[in-house]
């Protein structure tokens, strides 16, 4: 079946560019144009992704991300946010209410199709191992997750509970940003005041431990750290 995506957009002329290119790729679109709307159309519609701009009229985009990750109906739904590009800040506050990823404006209607797919597939995949699994696997990685386990090309890596924790975490969702703050809330919890740096610590403690595999995990620059999506 075709995969329903919502784009919540004001501006006309680039709902049209959207909407045209995701069909083209063979999704199936609809598309509101402001913040209430989105809301009532995402319970009504229950779409596959939301595609959200973050500059709409009445409603910003940050309150609606908010509103959708809040709701239980609605909180499973991805968002890929579109952003300007200066408002880095926006961008983090948006991955930190739990949108999936972000498009940076102007983008190529390409660039939107591919990310739409690979938030898909991530979601897919994503669903398939947390019903199965005790195995991670992705690009020559493995990771046991009853033994506590990880192993590359050259071999089991001896990793810290923490490093094990961050690697498992990245690698059970390739191409996703994780922010600096969501990585201190999911591996330290909420209740951990620490700084910036301890983050960045142990990310570099993890890519040195796994040598040449370590540039895998890319640094998101201003915003925190991510998986390379596989291919
Ligand atoms: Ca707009």
């Amino acid at each position: 079946m075709e995969s329903k995506i919502l784009i919540v957009e004001d501006e006309r002329d680039i709902v049209d560019l959207l909407r045209y290119n995701l069909r083209e790729a063979g999704f199936e679109v609809d598309y509101v144009r402001n913040g209430a709307d989105a809301l009532q159309r995402a319970l009504e519609n229950s779409p596959d992704l939301i595609l959200l701009d973050l500059m709409l009229p009445e409603v910003d985009g940050l309150i609606v991300c908010r509103l959708l990750k809040n709701d239980p109906r609605t909180k499973n739904i991805p968002i890929v946010m579109l952003t300007a590009k200066v408002e880095e800040g926006d961008r983090v506050a948006g991955l930190e209410l739990g949108a999936d990823d972000y498009i940076t404006k102007p983008f190529s209607p390409r660039e939107v199709v591919l990310r739409v797919s690979a938030v898909l597939r991530r979601i897919q995949v994503g669903k398939q191992a947390t019903a199965e699994i005790n195995q991670i696997q992705t690009h020559g990685l493995t990771i046991d997750l009853d033994k506590h386990q990880v192993l590359i090309e050259s071999g089991a890596i001896d990793l810290t509970a923490t490093e094990f924790k961050l690697i498992k975490l990245f690698a059970s969702s390739p191409g996703r940003v994780y922010t600096r703050d969501i990585l201190m809330d999911v591996i330290w919890g909420q209740e951990y005041y620490g700084i910036d740096r301890t983050v960045d610590t142990h990310v570099s403690r993890l890519r040195r431990k796994l040598g040449d595999f370590g540039k895998q995990i890319e640094t998101v620059h201003g915003v925190g750290y991510r998986f390379k999506e596989q291919g």
